[in-house]
């Protein structure tokens, strides 16, 4: 039976295993940095890549899973990296279902997660990254994003009454205000990037037909009702601008250092497969390694050995 850490090793190594299924799962849903993206146009939020059903992708699921508790240990254990997850989305599009399944097999002493709402008045004190860059990851950390920095070229854009409340000089509200942001965002992240934290950006695509389902689920379910909010039919009615904004979003802020993926959410099976897939790929690129024990580290264990040995 082989050991946890030589388990994953040999599947990355395997040839048309899992490794090899996730790159080809993940490919269809990266943004390439530079594109002009029109949703929906060039996303299907119905999309489930090559797997009919849920039974379908339940092992792929699980092996998925699998593999992120592995390499958190290892993340942990090396310390020198950390993992941020930025998940997007609109209203009822699964982000709180998609974090809880994701992250199921994970040691929650690894990660962190971040639920951003309305900025409190100290937050809107400071510029609008403070309240993001103080809860980013440490090294050896996930943390995830449940909303995120984005949000401050969406909902922000699509209400422009939420910018006033950002007490902004009249000298630096032009009309470039979101082409500086896309710009300023991008930096925040190549600087993260540069300084050894990866960038899992996740929105999940849900289309409004789905949306309306699953709004109207939150009614008639007695155990959803607390999930909904009259503010949820007021944001649906900006269905067009959200489209319009995440588009522009999407458009101007995948990088090489830190893309965009798409996640089809109209599925939830399908989205929680594609995310966890996205994030063991980004880990399997990081490829974090348990810290080997030099030779004076060594020869000292060896000591310690004797000495409890002869005790
Ligand atoms: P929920 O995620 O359903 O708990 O809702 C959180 C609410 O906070 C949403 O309506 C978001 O639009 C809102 N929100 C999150 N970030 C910001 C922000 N930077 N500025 C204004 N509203 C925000
Ligand atoms: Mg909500």
């Amino acid at each position: 039976m082989p050991s946890k850490q030589r388990d994953s090793r040999h599947h990355s190594d395997a040839p048309g295993g899992p490794v090899d299924r996730i790159a080809e799962l993940i490919a269809p849903l990266r943004v390439r940095p530079g594109t002009k993206v029109r949703l929906p146009r060039d996303f299907d939020p119905g999309h489930t890549g090559d797997l009919v059903n849920k039974r379908a992708g339940a092992e792929l699921l699980q092996r998925g899973v699998a593999m992120l508790a592995d390499y958190q240990a290892r993340l942990a254990a090396e310390h020198r990296r950390g993992l941020l997850v930025v998940l997007q989305a609109l209203d009822a599009a699964g982000k709180d279902s998609t974090i809880r399944h994701v992250m199921s097999g994970v040691n929650p002493q690894g990660v962190r997660v971040h639920s951003f709402k309305v900025p409190s008045a100290e937050e809107l004190d400071h510029d609008y990254l403070w309240r993001y860059a103080w809860r980013l990851p440490a090294r050896g950390e996930i943390a995830i994003f449940n909303r995120s920095h984005y949000e401050e070229v969406l909902v922000v854009r699509v209400h422009p009454a939420l910018l006033d409340n950002e007490k902004l000089p009249p000298s630096v509200r032009t009309r470039d205000i979101w082409g500086h942001r896309f710009r300023a965002i991008n930096e925040f992240e190549r600087h993260l990037s540069e300084t050894g934290f990866r960038i899992v950006k996740l929105f999940l695509n849900v289309s409004k037909d789905e949306q309306r389902k699953r709004l109207l689920q939150r009614i008639d379910r007695p155990e959803k009702n607390w999930k909904f909010s009259a503010a949820d039919l007021q944001e649906r009615q900006f269905w067009d601008d959200y489209q319009q904004a995440y588009s522009d979003m999407l458009s101007n802020t995948s990088t090489e250092w830190a893309p965009w993926y798409v996640i089809p959410a109209d599925h939830k099976w399908f989205a929680r497969i594609a995310a966890a897939a996205t994030i063991v790929h980004a880990l399997m690129e990081l490829d974090p390694q348990f810290p080997s024990p030099d030779p004076q580290a060594r020869r000292e264990l060896a000591q310690f050995r004797r000495a409890l040995e002869e005790e």
